[in-house]
């Protein structure tokens, strides 16, 4: 566990540099039958969610993560009714996607039951509900073998994943990439948590050439989260239709009003603009 007793919780995502968060109290601290889980409180992002020692989630910044992994590709593609969420414990991005009335049906396929329950009980506002949706589907399993076993069939898939460790490995291979594919309608988006570039090069450019492979269009996105240390995060974009990525925000603009949403970080202009990546992430992709 990485935090030492000393009031501090040392994330160990990265070998070299490392982020520390105040521990104010701790509401829940145990292994599941999966991973680490620790909840506590700190003075400026709130209530924190750490599994294996990786920030996962915090009230304070989870808006900016879950709006565009959201919004985006829910937005970009103008008709989604259907859609699946791999991974996800936390309920922020499920909760996300059912603020779209046009949307008939969210999968959450979660692996851990216990994140689920403990995220209900303890992080409340993040899902703020949602899983009481009578929309909501959740599955406890693993995301790679549902989405070969299944044949349901979304407008959109969303990867909210750990890191490449542990349960999670499996969810940035290319067979996983392929089984999401063919889940996907036609036209359909495919959307990744996909690390922070400038600390986890390797996790872009290896997806980039997997995902490049599978469709007619595979690129990357990105935002800043306060509290997944070391600038942008990236998520993963892949599709058959390369126009959904280029529309202009007049064109998303009248949707998202349509779509009545309130937003903290999401507008139509950032949703363009979170294509421009910038040049070391362009030369990473080369
Ligand atoms: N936003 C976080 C991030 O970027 O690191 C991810 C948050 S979410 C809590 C990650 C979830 O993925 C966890 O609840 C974890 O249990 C789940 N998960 C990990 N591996 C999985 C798998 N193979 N199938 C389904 N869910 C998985």
């Amino acid at each position: 566990m990485s935090d030492s007793g000393s009031g501090w919780y040392d994330e160990t995502l990265h070998k070299d540099v490392a982020q520390r968060l105040r521990m104010g109290r701790v509401l829940h601290r145990d292994r599941t039958g999966l991973q680490d889980l620790v909840i506590f409180e700190n003075p400026v992002l709130g209530r924190v969610m750490a599994l294996d020692g990786v920030v996962q989630t915090t009230e304070g910044d989870e808006f900016v993560y879950h709006e565009m992994l959201t919004h985006v590709p829910i937005l970009a593609h103008g008709r989604v009714r259907r859609v699946l969420i791999v991974g996800g414990g936390d309920g922020g991005m499920l909760r996300r996607c059912l603020e779209h009335k046009a949307v008939e049906r969210v999968t959450m396929v979660e692996i851990d039951r216990s994140v689920v329950d403990l995220s209900i009980a303890h992080l409340p506002s993040i899902s703020a509900g949602a899983f009481d949706d009578p929309r909501t589907d959740l599955v406890i399993a693993d995301g790679c073998a549902f989405v070969k076993e299944t044949t349901e069939r979304f407008d959109v898939v969303i990867v909210d994943s750990t890191d490449p460790h542990g349960p999670g490995a499996v969810l940035f291979t290319e067979d996983f990439y392929a089984g999401c594919k063919a889940r996907l309608t036609p036209g359909g988006v495919l959307v990744t948590q996909n690390g922070v570039p400038f600390l986890q090069p390797g996790e872009l450019k290896d997806s980039h050439r997997r995902l490049g492979r599978l469709f007619g269009d595979a690129g990357f996105f990105v935002a800043p989260v306060p509290s997944y240390y070391g600038g942008f995060m990236a998520f993963g974009w892949a599709t058959d239709d390369a126009a959904l990525r280029r529309q202009t925000a007049e064109a998303i603009r009248p949707r998202f009003e349509a779509a009545g949403l309130t937003t903290r970080y999401y507008t139509p202009d950032i949703h363009v603009a979170s294509f421009a990546l910038p040049a070391f992430m362009l030369d990473a992709l080369k």
